[in-house]
């Protein structure tokens, strides 16, 4: 059977070489990310019931990157490393809250550069109480 499929795909790929190459990149639209974050949230019992939008967010925080600070470009999509993603202030892994006021806008490169770290908070100021060992929002 597995012979079977890869001369087929030999075969296919002859035809056409961009064969598996040219379909469109995978699309996140807001309710499926909010939907992704959500459960991914209530697996740790971190969701507030709040839904988290990206098209809320970006406007809110002026399509302005919370990382580095720099312009979002809402043209692009994902795999774009500039393109928008949303960004959990204290992250989800280290008990975080998936919720509006936990969220900015970041790009994707910084987003993932940032990986499970605590953003530098560039808005709204103050600490976040890594410190307490307390979740906040709870
Ligand atoms: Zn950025």
């Amino acid at each position: 059977m597995r012979e079977r499929l890869r001369e087929y795909m030999a075969k296919r790929r002859q035809q056409d070489p961009d064969y598996c190459q040219n379909r469109q990149p995978h699309v996140w639209d807001d309710q499926r990310r909010d939907g992704y974050h959500r459960r991914k949230a209530i697996k740790k019992g971190a969701s507030t019931g709040r839904p988290v939008l990206l098209t809320e967010i970006a406007s809110r925080d002026d399509w302005t990157c919370g990382i580095c600070e720099g312009h979002v470009d809402h043209g692009l999509i994902w795999p774009d490393p500039l393109s928008p993603s949303l960004d959990h202030i204290l992250p989800l892994s280290l008990g975080g809250p998936h919720d509006p006021d936990n969220v900015q806008l970041a790009h994707l490169r910084c987003n993932v550069r940032k990986g499970a770290k605590v953003s530098m908070p560039y808005r709204g100021g103050g600490v976040l109480p890594l410190h307490t060992g307390s979740k906040p929002g709870i």
